[in-house]
């Protein structure tokens, strides 16, 4: 048996940074540090900086005035913000950029006084905290649509005057589909120059896609809640290569690993690199006698922390 790890996988720089902001406010601040949400969704980091000190709340009702929080990098609806400069909270905003991109779109199209329609599911953070961006004075609103059948069912104010958003993690195909599907029932819908999905979701699906075509079992590394790791398996299945998404080395079960050749292993854009580490030594227990890495695209993408952090003082939005 062979294992073929992914590459890209595993974290991207958008929780790089997150992480990155948890871990300095930790040791810049002398206040407790309050996270709104998982700052990015794995169990492994955010145990391990809950372990460091770092308190995680669902709402911002759960945190005193004047206290510091970080909010995670999937983003957040403009009414948390508000919330938070009527409290005088003091906030680090882990949201990604390539998340913020699609806040400033809706905002902008809001303000022409267009309907936007945002491909995403129900439910997830990211959609939340899109959904939340609409300017309400200019009327109109955001609606969400998950499938086709969504926009074949979609009732709108003016099909004349509509635009298009994605959530940043979604599968590349499936996505295409559904944008296809509103072109076609609304020929003026405006969209985004520059896609939504991000090059991190976009670089790890397809190094899955390359390994569908040669292993024949892929572990995906990933946390349950993880959108970009669920969305990783199901393109490892719909190639019809048996897949699991794993936790850690300790949910693999060796009888999943009977008769296989070779075993591709990749990791969701929140999941450490240890991690997989950990999973390669243990298919080398189970009998793995060689380790490659594909070649993959080459990512360079960073992004800077926010400017309050660099200089220790958080401010209130
Ligand atoms: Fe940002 Fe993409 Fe990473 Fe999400 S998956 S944090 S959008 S770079």
């Amino acid at each position: 048996m062979r294992v073929l790890l992914a590459n890209p996988r595993g974290f991207c720089a958008g929780v790089d940074r997150a992480i990155d902001i948890v871990e300095r406010a930790l040791e810049v601040f002398k206040e407790k540090i309050y996270v709104r949400h998982e700052v990015v969704h794995n169990r492994h980091v955010v145990d391990g900086l809950r372990r460091r000190g770092a308190v995680f709340v669902r709402e911002l009702d759960e945190v005193p005035d004047d206290a510091v929080v970080i909010f995670s990098a999937h983003g957040v609806a403009s009414s948390v913000r508000e919330e938070a400069q009527r409290r005088r909270i003091k906030v680090l905003d882990a949201t990604c950029p390539l998340v913020t991109k699609v806040h400033v779109e809706v905002m902008k199209y809001s303000r022409e006084g267009r309907e936007v329609i945002l491909v995403g599911h129900a439910g997830h953070p990211e959609v939340i905290g899109t959904m939340g961006q609409y300017d309400k004075a200019c009327g109109g609103g955001v609606i969400l649509v998950e499938s086709v059948a969504d926009v074949d069912a979609l009732e709108v104010k003016n099909p004349r005057h509509l635009a298009y958003v994605t959530q940043t993690t979604l599968s590349v195909d499936d996505t295409q589909e559904i944008t296809a599907a509103l072109k076609r029932r609304f020929p003026d819908i405006a969209s985004p120059r520059k896609e939504d999905i991000c090059y991190a979701t976009q670089n790890r699906q397809e190094a899955v896609k390359q390994l569908t075509k040669i292993c024949d079992l892929i572990l995906i590394v990933g946390s349950p809640n993880s959108s970009n790791s669920n969305r990783l398996c199901e393109i490892a299945m719909r190639n019809q290569v048996a897949t699991h998404l794993i936790d850690d080395d300790r949910a693999i079960d060796p009888s999943w690993l009977r008769d296989k050749k070779c075993v591709g292993v990749s990791a969701g854009a929140s999941a450490p690199e240890a991690l997989v580490q950990q999973v390669i030594a243990k298919l080398r227990q189970c009998g793995a006698t060689q380790v490659s890495e594909q070649a993959g695209v080459p990512e360079s993408v960073v992004f800077s922390l926010p400017v309050e952090l660099r200089s220790g003082k958080a401010v209130s939005t």
